[in-house]
């Protein structure tokens, strides 16, 4: 109701049968109407409804309001914290109707703009959303494996001298997940995990205990004789897909997995790769990117748009992590709500790379921009300032509701641009709150080889978008991936991690991965050149 402008009046005279109400001992359905009428906090309207209740299960004045709220929107207030005065600004004049895309408004530092919400109260928003997810039973790997990692120590601790290994999809860290697997080599199970508390179990089978953790995550922990670790370990972490297609598996005493893989007769692959189709890939382990093989930030946000830190900021903090460039790609105009740069703003901002360009050591910022792919999918400022940046990034990031065939037809239309020199998180997924507009890759991919434009690995955990399973693709077709962190912030850097967890999955090459190169090698490869 206080979404909804109702009367002050009317929304306190419910709080106050609610505090009433629920100090009640015992149950209203044993109450007569004359009771009812007398109990505290109860008028002759609150007392209707009461009854309409007790009677008919429903109360029409709830499902009139719950109609006109789209279902995000009540998802919304049941998030511990987030009051209807709150859900009401975000909803009406952040214009976000879903928990995943305030999440994710949280992380670009888009409600710290907004009067009543500052830096803290975004972060304490930030942190309830994160729980909300958790307990829906499904989670981003960025948000479960230091969770897992921790477990994973505690029950070391508890089988000292025993292997006790990560397995099945956080060992593959799949994107997203449901559950966190450990292989114990030990077929006795240790009650301290719950004695200390770390676990509660759930169900006892021969050699799986089912159990969950403080924040209610379900966790599958598999009892076996040590002499069957490996192969165990083997088995529980491929996928499905994989342990199907590679025929019978041998059990027994290994050494190790390489070992296993010889004997089956298959090169060796990492983990992350046991996936579904991938043995066909011919990618030897060794050519695989690896994070440390990452030399540039690409894809940064400062506090010319939404980003949290300066630009001498996140530059600083890119050398201080041991690459040796940064792409500052702030929004472009078009992206008011993200404070996109007008284009005196930017070039206000290529004014200060060139300066603070001039005071770096072994270290170059590339002057770049996210710019929106409009509707029809121009790009978001004229050619002739385009023309003075080192590189553009194309991202869609409004009207995300048209047809695969709209939708395609857009991006290549930016493809074909001659500035665009990269395509920004292709589909716009946010995982596990929003699906991502639908997209013909195949037709993606192929104008992106035709016209020599690199794709990025949005390595931010909510998107790690293009999706690792198109990654074969684009290699086959040569077109260049990089693995950009699209960071707001000086931490948001770190999530290339993530990045380089997902392109693995694919099979990236250091060679197919664009930012493995020095500045120069990663200009040379610009479309448009060096400048
Ligand atoms: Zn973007
Ligand atoms: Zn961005």
């Amino acid at each position: 109701m206080e979404l909804h402008d109702e009367s002050a009046f009317k929304t306190r005279s419910y709080n106050t049968a609610y505090v009433n109400l629920r100090r009640l001992d015992q149950p209203i359905a044993d109450m007569d109407e004359t009771t009812i009428s007398a109990l505290p906090g109860v008028g002759k309207a609150i007392k209707d409804k009461i009854l309409e209740l007790l009677e008919t299960g429903h109360l029409s004045t709830y499902q009139k309001y719950a109609e006109i709220t789209p279902p995000g929107i009540i998802d919304m207030l049941s998030i511990k914290g987030l009051g209807p005065k709150k859900v009401k600004v975000i909803w009406e004049d952040m214009e976000i109707e879903t928990v995943g895309e305030l999440l994710y408004a949280c992380n670009e530092n888009r409600l710290s703009q907004y009067k009543g919400f500052g830096l803290k109260t975004q972060e304490a928003i930030k942190q309830k959303i994160e729980y909300y997810f958790q307990s829906q039973g499904k989670f981003r790997y960025g948000t479960i494996i230091e969770i897992a990692e921790e477990l994973l120590a505690d029950i070391r601790h508890i089988y000292t001298g025993t292997p006790v290994e990560l397995t099945g999809d956080i060992r593959r860290k799949c994107n997203t997940l449901d559950k966190i697997e450990i292989l114990i080599g030990d077929t006795e199970l240790a009650e301290e995990i719950f004695e200390q508390g770390l676990l509660e179990i759930i169900n006892e089978e021969e050699g799986v205990v089912e159990a969950k953790n403080e924040n209610g995550m379900l966790v599958l922990l598999y009892l076996v004789d040590e002499a069957d670790f490996i192969s165990s370990w083997f088995y529980t972490t491929a996928s499905e897909g994989f342990r199907n297609s590679i025929g019978d598996l041998p059990m027994g005493n290994f050494e190790d997995e390489a070992a296993i893989f010889e004997k089956i007769g298959l090169p060796y692959f990492v983990p992350e790769m046991r996936e579904k189709g991938m043995h066909n890939l011919q990618v030897a382990a060794s050519d695989l990117v690896e994070q440390s093989d990452i030399k540039g930030v690409i894809h940064s946000h400062t506090t010319y748009s939404d980003g949290i830190n300066t630009l001498a900021q996140m530059a600083t903090a890119a050398k201080e992590k041991g690459y040796s460039y940064i792409g500052i790609t702030d929004h472009s105009q078009t992206a008011f709500y993200a404070n996109g740069l007008k284009p005196d703003r930017l070039l206000q901002q290529i004014d200060e790379i060139d300066r603070l360009n001039t005071k770096m050591n072994d270290f170059t910022i590339l002057k770049g921009i996210e710019s929106d792919i409009l509707g029809d999918g121009r790009l978001d400022y004229e050619q002739s300032l385009l023309d003075q940046l080192d590189f553009v990034i194309a991202s869609v990031h409004a009207n995300l509701n048209m047809d695969e065939a709209k939708a395609t037809n857009r991006i290549i239309k930016a493809i074909e641009h001659p500035a665009t020199s990269m395509l920004g998180h292709p589909t716009g997924r946010l995982l596990l709150s929003r699906k991502g507009y639908p997209l013909d890759h195949k037709k993606v991919i192929d104008a992106c080889a035709a016209n020599q434009v690199s794709i990025e690995i949005n390595a931010s955990p909510y998107r790690l978008d293009i999706d690792w399973t198109w990654i074969p693709y684009c290699m086959e077709k040569g077109v260049l991936l990089s693995i950009n962190p699209d960071a707001h912030s000086i931490g948001g850097i770190d999530d290339i991690a993530y990045g380089v967890a997902s392109a693995r999955k694919g099979g990236l090459t250091k060679e197919a991965c664009l930012n493995t190169r020095d500045v120069e090698g990663f200009m040379s490869l610009l479309k448009r050149g060096p400048v």
